[in-house]
């Protein structure tokens, strides 16, 4: 064998499974095929996304505006040319963080398109034409996904773009409709809204997030039609055109939306095309996902894994990761114990959204005497010094046993905020615990112990 473990696709499943193995002394190739390693994470994903996010907000002056007022702005004609110069030194930084993790670790890189062609080998073919043949012990199949084209969308990166397609926008749009109601189509929407820009969001379903908690969702679309976003859910689309000076959406219902760009982002299916799964045995479902046994991501052939978007839900950089670490720990006899049963979710938005636990929805499904305890914001002392004015968390707990069961943020610092709620949850911790202990002050964490005792106002002490 060449190698104890062949890691296809170096982004954050892939990566940590390499790093994971080469610290058990493992050998390690990883073999991605794209210009530079670190996936669709560092590269079209997740930390573009967010980069441009924080530029916004920061040469918008958007978190100054609750004292400011609407107008207010650190830069005027904020350019693309603004919001790209970050991006690029924030994914080189990106990269090399990674070239050096990998170079300390002893873990090898290739530049190839990898294709199995026995339950212990693929072959490695590289832009150039180049051939070889790797043996491999392990093989860990991390290769994501790319957007959903559908055949009749006339993407041409000038008016029509996908979402990896969105950050070679020559120059902002005047006016934008994103397609899609999920995380990616409402982060753009609202990153650009931020921007000032006219945004309408287009969504076939009646609602938008919908594994979210209902009143998250709500709060956060009144606050997107009150920034003068427009939003139309319910709303199948009939036909995309690119015309030369402008996009036009046709919807179901017979009203046309132009607007200068379109982004459609309605979807990702899984780079399994090229791999040659059928020579092994491993299947694909239509859109390219590959099942998984849940604990320990091994394939249907029991040397191969498979993790990260090629997996399907929850389809996150955070799930990824942890989902690489695991299999690699099952392929080399490292015993691990069961995984936490809630993690969360982060959507940044502008404003941000995370969740971890149960929605009310869910709590109620399951029966169980519940009680809520909810925080606003701007009801604490952070928040005023801040001028945030809007956001709230949104505590479930469980009165049989106090338990905290579900925690729900949207506003300002969400996806940070979030771990403390995840951790009560995880270590089994009850609303005592925000009622009894203090909180540094003034921060927006303040706002646990005002949801816990909003909730604990109402349970008693149990
Ligand atoms: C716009 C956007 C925003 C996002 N924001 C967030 C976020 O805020 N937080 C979060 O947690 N997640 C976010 N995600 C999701 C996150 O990016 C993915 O969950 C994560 O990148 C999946 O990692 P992965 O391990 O599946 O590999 P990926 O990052 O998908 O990388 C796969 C790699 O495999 C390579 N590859 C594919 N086929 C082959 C082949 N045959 N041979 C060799 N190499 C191959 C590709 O070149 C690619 O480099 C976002 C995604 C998008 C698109």
């Amino acid at each position: 064998m060449d190698y104890d473990m062949l890691v296809i696709g170096s982004g954050p499943s892939g990566r940590r499974a390499a790093v994971q193995s080469a610290k058990l002394g493992k050998s390690v190739l990883v073999v991605d095929r794209g210009r530079r390693l670190g996936g669709v994470s560092v590269h079209t994903g997740t930390i573009p996304s967010k980069t441009l996010r924080e530029t916004v907000l920061n040469l918008s002056g958007w978190r100054e505006r609750g004292f400011y007022g609407r107008g207010y702005r650190v830069k005027q004609d904020i350019s693309v040319g603004d919001l790209i110069e970050r991006l690029h030194k924030t994914l080189d930084h990106e990269v090399e963080v990674l070239q050096h993790q990998f170079m300390r670790n002893t873990v090898k890189s290739a530049r190839a398109s990898v294709k199995f062609i026995g339950p212990n080998k693929v072959s490695l073919t590289s832009d150039n034409g180049d051939y070889s043949e790797v043996g491999f012990a392990h093989a860990l199949i991390a290769v994501g996904t790319r957007p959903h084209r559908p055949r009749d969308v006339p993407f041409d990166k000038t008016r029509v773009f996908d979402s990896d397609e969105m950050l070679e926008l020559g120059q902002l749009p005047r006016t934008l409709t994103v397609i899609g109601g999920g995380v990616i189509g409402v982060e753009y929407a609202t990153i650009f809204s931020a921007l000032d820009v006219p945004v309408t969001l287009v969504e076939p379903r009646n609602t938008i997030l919908d594994f979210v908690d209902r009143e998250i969702v709500d709060d956060f679309i009144h606050q997107m039609r009150d920034r003068g976003m427009t939003i139309r859910l319910g709303s199948a689309v009939k036909e995309i055109r690119s015309k030369p000076e402008t996009a036009e959406v046709e919807l179901a219902d017979g009203r046309t939306i132009r607007s200068d760009v379109v982004l459609y982002a309605a979807g990702r299916t899984g780079n399994v095309g090229t791999l040659g799964l059928d020579v092994v045995g491993i299947e694909a479902d239509s859109r390219g996902r590959i099942k998984v046994d849940p604990q320990t991501f091994q394939t249907s052939v029991p040397n191969i894994y498979a993790a990260g978007d090629v997996i399907g839900f929850p389809s996150l950089a955070s799930t990824s990761m942890e989902q690489g670490r695991v299999a690699a720990c099952h392929a080399f006899g490292v015993a691990l114990p069961p995984p936490p049963e809630t993690f969360p979710y982060g959507i940044y938005a502008v404003p941000e959204i995370s969740t971890v636990g149960q929605s009310e929805e869910q709590v109620r499904q399951s029966g169980g005497a519940y009680e809520v305890g909810v925080a606003r914001f701007r009801e604490t002392s952070r928040g005023h010094i801040m001028g945030v004015d809007t956001g709230f968390l949104k505590l479930l707990f469980s009165i049989e046993t106090r338990r905290l069961l579900g925690a729900h943020i949207v506003g300002e610092g969400a996806t940070e905020l979030i771990h403390i709620g995840q951790a009560v949850i995880n270590l089994g911790g009850t609303v005592d615990f925000f009622v009894n202990n203090t909180f540094n002050y003034p921060t927006l964490a303040e706002a646990y112990k005002i949801a816990g005792l909003d909730a604990w106002n109402r349970m008693g002490r149990g």
